[in-house]
């Protein structure tokens, strides 16, 4: 057992009806799951020896195993950008290029404890690179169902590189998820990261306390780009951890960024009714981000996990075009940072008016980008 780490319970976001994990969805209502960590101990959010992820396993659902292949600890770099100061938290570097390795790391180690034979998940290209890759390490199968709609053609011959199973789905990212949830059923372990697996996005939680020990306290902002939005959540219950416990003065607002391609959160956000906008169909365009891309098909309620979070963090959430993506990338190339485009709607997002107003032009809001997603693993991709 890694040490200090938390008990959990499992427990209905909609009736508060309680579940054993693995579980989906509530057995009663059928509402999106969430775990219930014990309160942080005094001292439990210090680093402590375990590599990874585990470095903070104080922070972490109780799990049996510790998998890992180094994630997490990624370097936080300013950027010199606008009148507030603006920081980069490389999760690119991650050991597959992407942030989803501190989710695969937990979920592969939760399979293990489980004895599940496999991972089984949707992926619009990112997760199904980590899930394969931590499946790998694990000695555990996995098995991707990746829609054609994500053109995430170069990042699927990299999870066969480590022995995944793909099958191609035709349509979008929905898609994907309906064939990953009939799989599940069969017993494997589905990692698929929207919040249909809830223990995934307590992964993330560590994040916000990398960022407290870089920055010596909370950052004032944390740009977040989301599909469903777990990331965001994680790292906002991250800083309530944090914050309960007396290690932080502050929780900073969260904003998420969506392409306007695909935007059913950014939509709803606006709206003065989420249900009823999340329940109306979202088109969907072709977008350079196909990595956030989720149009929420047949899970809407998922995103009402993301739209609260926002709420109570003093958020927005904001869109952003194709052109102003690009523009992005092609900065952050420029000062040496190679991300996917979905990551750059992280900067993207610092020129809205609704995110620009987060920090009031006050000189010393402090504000971090999670940059999501490496440029390498979609050469076509990365812009000029
Ligand atoms: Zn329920």
């Amino acid at each position: 057992m890694t040490p200090g780490q938390r008990d959990y319970a499992v427990r209905c976001t909609a009736c508060a009806a309680t579940a054993t994990y693995p579980a989906y969805r509530c057995a009663g209502c059928g509402a999106p799951l969430v775990l219930d960590l014990a309160a942080l101990a005094p001292g439990q959010h210090r680093p402590g020896a375990g590599i990874g992820v585990w470095r903070y396993a104080g922070m972490l659902p109780r799990t049996g195993h510790a998998v890992s292949l180094g994630e997490g600890g990624t370097a936080l770099v300013p950027l010199s950008l606008g009148p507030s100061t603006v920081y980069a938290k490389l999760e690119s570097l991650n050991p597959s290029l992407s942030f989803k390795d501190r989710a695969m790391a937990l979920a592969a180690s939760a399979a293990l404890d489980l004895g599940i034979e496999g991972l089984v998940l949707a992926s619009s290209g990112n997760a199904a690179v980590s899930a394969a890759t931590y499946a790998a390490a694990a000695g555990l199968r996995c098995r991707i169902f990746c829609a054609t709609g994500s053109g995430a053609w170069a990042k699927l011959d990299v999870a066969r590189a480590h022995g995944a199973d793909v099958e191609v789905v035709e349509g979008h990212y929905s898609d994907a998820y309906r064939h990953a949830t009939t799989a599940e059923q069969a017993g494997w372990l589905n990692v698929t990261t929207t919040y249909r697996n809830p223990l995934l996005a307590e992964a993330y939680r560590p994040l916000a306390a990398e960022l407290v020990e870089q920055l010596g306290g909370a950052p004032d902002v944390v740009v977040v780009p989301i599909g469903a939005g777990p990331l965001l959540h994680g790292v906002l219950r991250g800083f309530q951890d944090l914050y309960a416990a007396g290690a932080t003065t502050s929780i900073p607002r969260m904003a998420g960024v969506q392409a306007a391609a695909c935007a059913p959160l950014a939509r709803a956000w606006r709206s003065a009714d989420w249900r009823a906008a999340l329940s109306r169909p979202v088109d969907v365009a072709p977008t350079a981000a196909a990595a956030i891309a989720d149009a929420l098909h047949g899970y809407a309620d998922e995103g009402l996990l993301t739209l609260c979070a926002v709420r109570d963090s003093g958020g927005e959430i904001v869109a952003v075009d194709e052109a102003a993506i690009t523009a992005a990338q092609h900065e952050l190339a420029h000062r040496g940072l190679l991300v996917e485009p979905a990551a750059a709607t992280a900067l993207a997002a610092l020129a809205t008016p609704a995110v620009a107003a987060l920090t009031g032009a006050d000189p010393a809001a402090r504000v971090v980008l999670l940059l999501t997603g490496h440029g390498a693993k979609e050469p076509h991709r990365a812009g000029e």
